[in-house]
């Protein structure tokens, strides 16, 4: 299934680096010497909860309602998981330890209302890519004023090479955020594998990186057209600059990072030649399906600001959508007609998982699942900011789920017993308007038509529309594994 396959090379055999940073401490210990302390904390949550909901149903039952039917979700869920890890502590839900960063990015916001971690992540990334590649042409172009002068050179001093390619990001998250008087950093963790040909010698790498952008803090972030392409943030026309790192549309200065986000240093923390792809082993449940959810602290009041702001969005609506969207991704990747899967991803995750396809076949293999059934869709977190607004659930999930090669010959997994997951999906949408309600996930969300002329980058045939980026219906930015997500 897609969920496997990343952590097999981009998590697997990580250093504590990876799972640690970012508040992932603990993930393993619900069970036992956590057990105590998590289970007290989830005592103290749940009074909270249910004289918050008491209040609610009484006087706000158009919230208390949907409030309460999450809540017994989550508890009945809870209670599952605790007698299938042979516990029984009575814990309502795992509170995630907010990662460090979560209080500077709201500081972050103070200053700049407009920062859309979302928008951030997917420039850095464009960044990274585009800056990898310009390793190998040697030509910058409109990658150069995003890098420092020590940012570049850092690039230039690794081994020399004539081409990189196939920049696959595989994991990206922010590690650290801080503000100091005028200038904001924040320092991006990136996993990603490439092509790069040393002389004449092709290998596939391995790295993890960290990135450091520095900026300006109180200045506005542009919005999605300037944070997902390389062009100048004041004019948005397409990057192009002076010797002195002026836009010739309209003269900014983009070389100081006032205006726009740029790479002030470059750590490579490791790397190694990319291994073989591993394949799982047979059925059964899944390491981590049995962990408590990890759900935000301040779900509750996330999810009535949420209603309040979009009275039409109703959970099982919501849910259901979920639960399709699911249905169709694991299809499309089973039948490997991944084209299909194309309007229902941002385009970071759709090129993440059609390297995937592409390396599976390039070893002659063949990842096929069958009889997926959706147990169990809960809430974890709920979030907005100045563009998008950002839904995490829990799925739960089971079905047959097998390797095999081009004759037929099952290689992992197993065809004839179920396998029993759990993991957590991000979806995002645009903030602030009304999704157009659509019978079906099978039409354009712009305009209605068959998705079938839908092309690589997400944009519909019949309308020009880019549906893929979360400006008119859900789409899924990420997913996360249960032992590794960290809230
Ligand atoms: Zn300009
Ligand atoms: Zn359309």
């Amino acid at each position: 299934m897609i969920h496997d396959l990343l952590p097999f090379l981009f998590s697997g055999d990580l250093p504590d680096l990876w799972t640690r940073a970012g508040g992932g401490q603990g993930f393993g210990g619900g069970g036992s010497s956590g057990g105590g302390s998590s289970g007290g904390g989830g005592g103290g949550d749940s009074s909270g909860l249910i004289q918050l909901l008491l209040w609610l149903l009484i006087r706000h039952p158009q919230i208390g309602v949907p409030v309460l039917i999450v809540v017994v979700l989550v508890w009945a869920f809870s209670r599952h998981t605790a007698s299938v890890g042979g516990r029984n502590e009575r814990q309502v839900y795992r509170t995630a330890a907010p990662p460090p960063s979560t209080t500077s990015i709201l500081a972050l916001q103070q200053r700049d209302p407009n920062f859309s971690v979302i928008l951030f992540l997917d420039l850095a990334r464009l960044v990274y890519v585009r800056a990898q590649e310009a390793r190998g042409t040697g030509e910058l172009g409109p990658v150069a004023p995003y890098l420092s002068p020590a940012a570049l050179a850092s690039l230039q001093s690794r081994s020399a090479t004539s081409e990189v390619r196939d920049v696959i990001i595989g994991a990206s998250r922010i590690q650290n955020v801080q503000i100091s008087s005028n200038e904001a950093r924040i320092s991006v963790l990136l996993e990603a594998n490439y092509t790069e040909k040393i002389a004449d010698k092709t290998s596939q790498r391995w790295v993890m990186e960290r990135w450091t952008f520095r900026r300006a803090a109180n200045t506005l972030s542009p919005g999605p057209d300037r944070m997902r392409t390389l062009s100048c943030a004041n004019c948005g026309s397409p990057m192009d600059t002076t010797r002195e790192g002026r836009c010739r549309n309209c003269d900014s200065l983009l070389t100081d990072a006032r205006i726009q986000w740029q790479v002030e240093a470059i750590a490579l923390l490791d790397q190694k030649l990319l291994p073989r792809i591993l394949l799982q082993k047979g059925g059964g449940v899944e390491k981590g399906t049995d962990l408590p959810l990890v759900a935000a602290p301040d779900l509750p009041a996330a999810a009535r600001a949420l209603s309040a702001r979009h009275p039409e969005l109703h959970w099982p609506d919501f849910r259901r959508r979920v639960e399709e969207i699911f249905v169709e991704i694991q299809t499309a990747w089973s039948e490997g007609t991944w084209e299909k899967a194309r309007p229902y991803e941002t385009d970071f995750l759709f090129q993440q998982h059609r390297y995937w396809i592409e390396r599976y076949a390039r070893e002659g293999l063949r990842n096929r699942s069958a009889d997926l059934r959706v147990t169990e869709v809960v809430p974890a977190k709920i979030a907005v900011d100045a563009y998008f607004e950002t839904i995490t659930v829990r799925i739960f999930a089971r079905m047959k789920d097998w390797t095999e090669d081009k004759g037929g010959q099952v290689l992992g997994g197993s065809p004839t017993q179920d396998r029993v997951f759990s993991e957590y999906w991000t979806f995002i949408r645009s903030a602030g308007k009304a999704a157009k309600p659509r019978d079906n996930l099978h039409s354009c969300p712009s305009c209605g038509a068959p998705l079938d002329k839908v092309n690589q980058s997400g944009v519909c045939g019949y309308c020009d529309a880019k549906i893929t980026g979360g400006e008119f219906d859900w789409v899924l930015a990420a997913i996360d594994q249960d032992e590794v997500y960290g809230g």
